[in-house]
């Protein structure tokens, strides 16, 4: 396993790739949500893995300094699955006078877009770069991030980027918390309440199943359900239509139902589709 800094370097290396190369984005303090993605990328020649905290997708209130890392951690993990780890700087990502950016209009405006400003337009930028840096034949995104998915996709079918873009799905602890980076910031306490999330986006699957189609009717279940976690504060709960990410009033598949809610200072995020 190689580990790359520059730029310069992580293109000397690709020129010299043969066959396909899989590429996995990540922010690092890795679990099994990434490596269920780099694991997945093993079917290209070259694997190829980033680790960048991208300040540009972080608000000016939100998480950037404290965000966990542990390098030593990733690189081991990695060790054994992937043939080169990039790991740019970023005086070089963005040097003093950076003034190019990627944005992505309609689909992110509602959801996350609508809570978090700016971050779809460093997520779009950040992923451009890395895409142009590394040159990958396939590249691979956690359907927990599902308002990410579609617009890097839209993005990469408008701006005509040649590769192909694989969702893969979302790996869970044994109770249904979607594995993250920040679940490390959650008290025992926390950590036990969260779990509601995954039984809140059970329940509108099971309600749909059952024959339910009217939206408010099962937000309003989801909300009594998560209400009755104290810890639980809820930012967004959304049924989507799962092409446009607007929001429905009659559920019909696919639907996007997302969920942002915090605990304490942390904020999580979690989706299921239906149909
Ligand atoms: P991050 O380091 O949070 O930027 O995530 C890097 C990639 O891993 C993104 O494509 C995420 O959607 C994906 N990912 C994060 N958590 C999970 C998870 N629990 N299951 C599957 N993919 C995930």
């Amino acid at each position: 396993m190689k580990v790359v800094k520059t730029i310069e370097e992580m293109r000397r290396l690709r020129q010299q790739t043969r066959g396909t190369v899989g590429f996995v984005p990540t922010m690092g303090y890795l679990h099994e949500g990434h490596l269920s993605l780099v694991r997945r990328a093993k079917e290209n020649d070259t694997v190829v893995v980033s680790i960048y905290v991208n300040p540009t997708q972080f608000g000016p209130k939100e998480d950037f300094k404290s965000y966990p890392r542990d390098i030593p951690r990733d690189l081991a993990m990695l060790e054994s699955l992937t043939d080169i780890v990039f790991m740019p700087e970023d005086a070089e990502m963005y040097p003093a006078g950076y003034d190019t950016w990627v944005e992505v209009k309609g689909i992110t405006e509602g959801l996350e877009g609508a809570t978090r400003p700016g971050h779809f337009r460093g997520v779009a930028t950040v992923v451009t770069k890395l895409l142009n840096i590394v040159g990958p034949t396939r590249a691979y995104f956690g359907q927990k991030d599902a308002q990410q998915v579609a617009v890097i996709k839209k993005m990469a079918v408008e701006l005509d980027m040649d590769l192909e873009l694989i969702a893969c799905p979302t790996v869970r602890e044994p109770d249904g918390l979607a594995m993250s980076s920040r679940n490390v910031y959650l008290d025992p306490e926390e950590r036990r309440g969260a779990a509601v999330l995954f039984k809140a986006l059970t329940l509108a699957q099971e309600l749909w199943k059952n024959g339910e189609k009217d939206a408010d009717t099962v937000l309003h279940r989801m909300m009594a359900l998560i209400k009755q976690e104290p810890l639980a504060n809820i930012v967004y709960i959304s049924i989507a239509d799962g092409k446009t990410l607007k929001d429905v009033e009659e559920i019909k598949p696919p639907a996007l139902v997302s969920l942002a809610v915090r605990f304490g200072k942390t904020r999580l995020i979690d989706n299921v589709v239906i149909g």
